[in-house]
């Protein structure tokens, strides 16, 4: 089968020939129809997430179909069933933080994409206890940006709480997905961009935010809690500095830079700086029960797997229109008719 292997971090990925997994015990064997390039693939290739599994598949936003199933699989996928492989691969069941609804800070988790292969290839494996059943609402394309930028942002929204002034530092893929939902539940919606990115913050207030400006501006009102999306650590104190009493910076990147030193009377007054690490499944049944609702709409750019170093190029420079999908195999002819009919979403068709 075709892979997009990282030999080292800092080298392009290589398009090569590789054996198709099999699946092994309670494993899937998945045929990978689209997988969505995540901000954390960028960090994994630049090196900055230590010990990834080398060389490596990449790709944790991975949607296809079951073409094989392992020995002792549960029951909850057939042959031919939709599946949808999120980050987190494999918990242990047994530590403390699992033992404790806390699977995504699992002791010895594994990673789909980082510490396991992920969805940059034709095939993949992938534990059947750890995937989703997908909603019908949506075709390959448009859901796979929800499996890490969805997740991951709807666990950050939640550990908001019930804020209703609700600020996000940087609009990419994410926070638009996770600005749909705070909408829908009627948040007021604060919405911060790089400053003069006046474009972005336009496109913010289409889509329902009372406010958009650049980070380093303070919102028009103190906010009961702000989420930050962009992996840039001054923006910490900054966001701190605009939150009402009791209020929380919510940190939904897996990677930042360093966050610089601020006086304790900005956190004064129960203020709160938090992080979100991975999910657990229960956050994605609870993100994939709520997005067909919303609906939650994702807007995409696609590529062919082996375009996923242009991909991966465009990300980084911040060239992107939409969230990056590799269409990894073209669809059988019954999904091309339901493809067809919502193709209006994506802002492209494959190449
Ligand atoms: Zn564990
Ligand atoms: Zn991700």
């Amino acid at each position: 089968m075709r892979a997009m292997v990282l030999d080292r971090p800092k080298q392009p990925l290589q398009l090569r020939a590789v054996p198709k997994p099999k699946p092994d015990r309670g494993q899937l064997l998945v045929r990978v129809n689209a997988c969505a390039v995540c901000r954390t693939d960028l960090h994994v290739v630049a090196g900055e997430l230590p010990d990834p599994k080398l060389p490596l598949i990449l790709g944790h936003q991975v949607v296809g179909r079951v073409e094989q199933i392992g020995k002792d699989a549960p029951s909850n996928f057939a042959i031919g069933d939709r599946v949808g492989i999120p980050w987190l691969g494999w918990t242990d069941g047994d530590c403390a933080y699992c033992r404790s609804g806390r699977e995504n800070l699992c002791d010895n988790a594994l990673f789909t994409g980082y510490t396991i292969a992920g969805g940059y290839a034709d095939f993949t494996v992938a534990d059947a206890r750890y995937c989703f059943h997908l909603p019908d609402r949506y075709d390959d394309v448009q859901v796979a940006p929800l499996l890490c930028a969805g997740l991951i942002g709807y666990r950050s929204y939640r550990k908001t709480g019930g804020a209703q002034h609700l600020g996000i530092y940087g609009f990419g893929n994410a926070a638009h997905l996770i600005a749909q939902i705070a909408l829908y539940e009627g948040r007021e919606l604060f919405v911060f961009t790089r400053p003069g990115d006046n474009a972005t913050q336009e496109n913010a207030r289409q889509l329902g935010a009372v406010w958009a400006g650049g980070s380093d501006e303070m919102p028009p009102k103190r906010l009961d809690a702000a989420i930050i999306f962009a992996s840039v650590g001054p923006l910490v104190p900054a966001a701190l500095r605009g939150l009402a009493k009791g209020g929380a910076v919510v940190c939904g990147g897996i990677h930042m830079t360093d966050i610089p030193s601020f006086p304790y009377a900005d956190l004064w007054e129960e203020r709160v700086i938090t992080s979100v690490a991975n999910l657990t499944r229960r956050d994605g049944d609870d993100f994939f029960a709520i997005a067909p609702r919303v609906p939650v709409r994702t807007h995409t750019e696609t590529f062919l797997l082996e375009e996923a170093n242009t991909a991966l190029d465009r990300f980084r420079a911040g060239k992107l229109n939409g969230a990056p999908v590799l269409v990894v195999n073209r669809a059988a002819p019954s999904e091309v008719a339901a493809m067809d009919l919502n193709s209006r979403e994506s802002s492209g068709e494959p190449r």
